[in-house]
């Protein structure tokens, strides 16, 4: 469903009311859909799916180039839309649908790719393999990356032929709901995609527990994660699931200080620290961890904190309440137990123009005990605790004491150093000398509580295709 159909919607019906987490101030309204919007939608798709099967995935492809093309001439006003429903500062915000049209000229570039088999076979005459569409499938979206993460879900299901119903966070739904109306506007069939804005604990469960779904793609935070894999589980549809993370990063002996502060400051508190990958810990080598933290604190206590439409802003406000007050809790109850240090940061920053916003300090915290929660939970906010390691054995332990395996990096100027810690580290993800740019060319997804499945890459098609084979004697 489209963002001017919501509109014009029952206006008794329920309202999601999307808020700037700067201000306060009302961005825009939509219809609240629930099972029965799912229902239709679901209904909907499965319509316009046996039409849309038959195109030649290049054709399909083609629409998703002309869809970038169409994004791209608006990128200004996109961007201005997401920082308001989000909260990111203009620049991420641009970024974000910047990234969101490269992954759709990603999935056209490759369209041509989805191809079947063909095995003459001496004793059985010719094996062919059909790759077909698994049908109409489901996704839930987060609202941390709300665009980007809605297209690396969109993009190969429709490029393999199936139709899809997506569900985007209640807090950001706007963007998603206006770049589905460009890719209409592309020449996408209608009820192709299908946008439905409601909660997670109607119209999200409602889509985890259709069952007539060929595959359901989630991403969102672990525990989340575990209840839609029950509600999937018993439909037999599967399922990928894209969850939190506490992402490591270790800083060895050698590694170039600068560089590794200056990686750290942009992962940690690139989108108020909101992004999965995110720098969750850094583990730095205790030989160099006085000279490394002060070039971070320094680095860190030069952002500039504030509504993300103004102009020089480095960094915006958590997106929500729930968030902003979950990071408050969590430091002040380590940091008043006398549990860790507090090197920079750590509370909600003063002045009139923070008092309607989530806004909270970009944070850097030492010295806390093992079982301490900014250690031990996803930190989802611009938190960053940083842990002395004596050796690079004693950090890949501890980069791996969590039960979270979804990203990490390694700094060093030594290559066997960088390959030993990558086949260590229980990571879906690993980085060297860098953290958190993710190519669509490449894999992504997470080991351990982190989740299932991978999104992105060579395999990128294959939850959204079945195989049949055909052997024809002559
Ligand atoms: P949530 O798990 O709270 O929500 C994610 C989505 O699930 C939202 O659309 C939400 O709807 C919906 N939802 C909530 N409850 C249910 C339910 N019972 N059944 C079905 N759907 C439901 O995550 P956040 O939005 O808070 O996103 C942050 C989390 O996402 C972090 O943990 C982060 O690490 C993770 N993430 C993981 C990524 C990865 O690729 N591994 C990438 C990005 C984020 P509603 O908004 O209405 O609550």
């Amino acid at each position: 469903m489209r963002e001017e159909d919501m509109h014009a919607g029952d206006s008794s019906a329920e309202t999601i009311r999307v808020l700037n987490p700067a201000t306060g101030d009302l961005v825009g309204e939509v219809p609240a859909g629930g099972t029965a919007a799912v229902a239709a939608a679901v209904d909907a798709a499965e319509t316009a799916l046996a039409g849309w099967a038959k195109r030649d995935p290049r054709q399909r492809g083609k629409i998703l180039g002309e869809g970038a093309r169409i994004i791209r001439t608006q990128t200004d006003a996109l961007a201005a839309l997401l920082t308001a429903e989000q909260g990111k500062p203009l620049h991420e915000a641009r970024n974000e649908i910047l990234g969101c049209a490269n992954v759709l000229e990603y999935y056209h570039s490759v369209s041509g790719s989805i191809r079947g088999e063909c095995m003459p076979l001496s004793s059985y005459g010719l094996a062919y393999v059909l790759k077909e569409p698994v049908g109409v499938c489901g996704a839930i979206i987060p609202w941390n990356m709300p665009v980007l993460i809605f297209a690396w879900k969109v993009c190969p299901a429709l490029v393999a032929g199936n139709s899809i119903v997506v569900k985007p966070a209640s807090s950001t739904p706007l963007t998603t709901l206006r770049i589905a109306g460009m890719m209409e506007a592309a020449g996408l069939p209608q009820g192709v995609l299908q946008v439905v804005a409601g909660s997670g604990e109607t119209a999200g469960a409602a889509l985890a527990a259709t069952p007539s779904l060929g595959h359901l793609s989630f991403t969102g935070d672990t525990k989340t994660g575990v209840a839609v894999s029950r509600a999937v589980g018993h439909t037999g549809v599967p399922v990928t699931l894209e969850l939190g993370g506490s992402d490591a990063m270790i800083v060895c002996r050698d590694a170039d200080l600068h560089a590794a502060a200056a990686g750290a400051v942009a992962g940690r508190f690139y989108n108020c620290g909101q992004t999965c990958t995110a720098v969750k810990r850094v583990i730095v080598d205790a030989s160099v961890k006085e000279e490394f933290t002060r070039v971070l604190c320094e680095k860190t206590a030069g952002i500039v904190v504030g509504d993300g439409s103004r102009k020089g802003v480095g960094m915006g406000p958590l997106n929500n309440a729930p968030a902003r007050d979950g990071i408050c809790r969590m430091t002040d109850a380590c940091l008043s137990g006398s549990e860790g240090t507090l090197l920079c940061g750590g509370g909600v920053p003063d002045g009139a123009h923070y008092e309607k916003g989530f806004f909270y300090e970009p944070t850097v915290v030492a010295d806390l005990p093992d079982d301490s929660e900014l250690l031990n939970t996803e930190v989802f906010g611009p938190v960053l605790p940083v842990i002395s390691a004596d050796s690079l054995d004693d950090a890949i332990r501890i980069a791996n004491s969590t039960r979270y395996g979804l990203g990490a990096s390694v700094w060093t100027r030594d290559i066997k150093t960088a390959m030993t810690a990558s086949s260590q580290l229980d990571a879906g993800v690993v980085w060297v000398n860098q953290h958190l740019r993710l190519p669509p060319d490449v894999p992504f997804g997470g080991m351990k509580a982190s989740g299932t499945g991978r999104e992105n890459g060579s395999g990128a098609f294959e939850p959204y295709l079945r195989s049949k084979t055909v052997l024809v004697k002559a």
